[in-house]
C-alpha cells in the first residue's frame, strides 16, 4: 500500500516521582508515501512528543508510550529492538530541529558534517562521497564550493539549509521537521519552506512539518492535524482546513492569530487563556475553559470525532449531519 506511517490511539506520558504529565492523549494519524502532514498547535500541545515517539527518542525513564501503536512501513516502532531502531533513525527517518546550531558542529566544515552522515549510512569511496556532498549542497541551494566553510560563515537560513541537507543525505523515507523555520526571519522562513516543498516533490520524501503557525503549512502540506492538550481536535486535507467552512473553535482561534504580512496594522488575536496544565487536564472538552462557544455539556462530556469524509472535528457543536459542510 501507499501507507508509510500510521499512528493508532497513541498515549504518551512523562512520569516523575512528583507528577504525571499527560502529553499525548489518544491520537491517530496516517501518512502516505510522498505526503506532507502539518502538525499545528501551541507550545505544549504534544507535537514534539508525537515526533519523539515516532523517533523513539522520548526522554529516557521519564517519557513512556503507555498505549497505542506506531507503525512505520511494516515495522512496529513501539516494539522494535533498539538496534533496529538505530538503523531506522537516520537511514529511513530523519528529524530536524528548530535551532540549526544545535545540530551543527562549529569545528567541522559543513562538507565534513554532511560527509559524516553519508559515511554512516552509505558505502562510498572518497570521490563519490565528495560528489554526494556537493550534490546535497546544491540540492538545498548552497554552492558546492562552500563545502569547506565552517558553520559560523553561514547565515541562519543557510545553516538551516545545511541541516536539511544533512537530514536528507541518507535519502530518508520520512523527514520530521520540528519548527524548522521558527528561528528565522519571515522572508528567509518562506524561502526555506519553498525549498522544502520543492525537495519533497523532487525526492518523493514524506514529511511531517511541526509548527505553531497555521499559516506556515498552508502552502506545503497535503494534510493538516491540529493538536490541543495532547489530542488532535481537527484534521483533514489542506483543502478541508483552508477552504472548509466548519472548524473547531480552537482552529478558528489559530486562524485569527496568523501573523499577516499584508495587514501590517492588524492586531493579532491570540486565543485567550493558556494551554491547560497537562498534569491536571480539564474534564469534558479539554478546550472548554478557553472556548468562546462552550456549552454546559462541554464541561463534562468528552466530544467524539465527527467524521465527514477526510475532515474530522472533535467538538460538540457538530454532529455527523452538520459537520464539515
Ligand atoms: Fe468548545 Fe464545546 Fe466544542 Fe469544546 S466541545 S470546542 S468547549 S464548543
Amino acid at each position: 500500500s501507499d501507507k508509510l506511517l500510521s499512528i493508532k490511539d497513541l498515549y504518551v506520558i512523562y512520569e516523575t516521582d512528583e507528577e504525571t504529565v499527560k502529553a499525548v492523549n489518544g491520537i491517530s494519524l496516517e501518512i502516505n508515501k510522498g505526503e506532507t502532514l502539518g502538525i499545528v498547535g501551541e507550545t505544549g500541545a504534544g507535537k514534539t512528543t508525537t515526533a519523539l515517539s515516532i523517533m523513539r527518542l522520548l526522554p529516557k525513564d521519564i517519557g513512556k508510550i503507555i498505549d497505542g501503536r506506531i507503525k512505520f512501513d511494516e515495522v512496529d516502532i513501539t516494539t522494535v529492538t533498539e538496534a533496529d531502531m538505530r538503523q531506522i533513525r537516520g537511514e529511513r527517518i530523519s528529524m530536524i530541529f528548530q535551532d540549526p546550531m544545535t545540530s551543527l558542529n562549529p569545528v567541522l566544515t559543513i562538507g565534513e558534517q554532511i560527509g559524516e552522515v553519508i559515511e554512516l549510512h552509505k558505502n562510498l569511496n572518497k570521490e563519490n562521497m565528495q560528489k554526494k556532498v556537493e550534490e546535497m549542497l546544491e540540492l538545498v541551494g548552497i554552492p558546492a564550493q562552500r563545502k569547506n566553510e565552517y558553520p559560523h560563515q553561514f547565515s541562519g537560513g543557510m545553516k538551516q539549509r545545511v541541516v536539511i541537507a544533512m537530514a536528507l543525505a541518507c535519502d530518508p523515507e520520512l523527514l520530521i521537521a520540528d519548527e524548522p523555520t521558527t528561528a528565522l526571519d519571515v522572508t528567509i522562513q518562506a524561502q526555506v519552506l519553498d525549498m522544502m516543498d520543492e525537495l519533497k516533490q523532487k525526492l518523493n520524501t514524506s514529511m511531517i512539518l511541526i509548527t505553531h503557525d497555521l499559516g506556515v503549512v498552508s502552502q506545503t502540506c497535503d494534510k493538516v492535524a491540529i493538536m490541543y492538550a495532547g489530542e488532535i481536535i481537527e484534521s483533514g486535507t489542506a483543502e478541508d482546513i483552508y477552504e472548509g467552512e466548519n472548524h473547531h473553535p480552537y482552529t478558528i482561534g489559530l486562524f485569527d492569530s496568523i501573523p499577516s504580512l499584508t495587514k501590517e496594522t492588524a492586531r493579532l488575536s491570540p486565543i485567550e487563556g493558556l494551554m491547560p496544565d497537562p498534569t491536571d487536564l480539564p474534564t469534558g472538552c479539554k478546550f472548554h475553559p478557553r472556548c468562546p462557544k462552550c456549552m454546559e455539556k462541554c464541561k463534562t462530556e468528552k466530544p467524539k470525532d465527527i467524521v465527514n469524509g477526510t475532515h474530522i472535528i472533535k467538538c460538540h457543536l457538530y454532529n455527523s449531519q452538520n459537520c464539515c459542510g
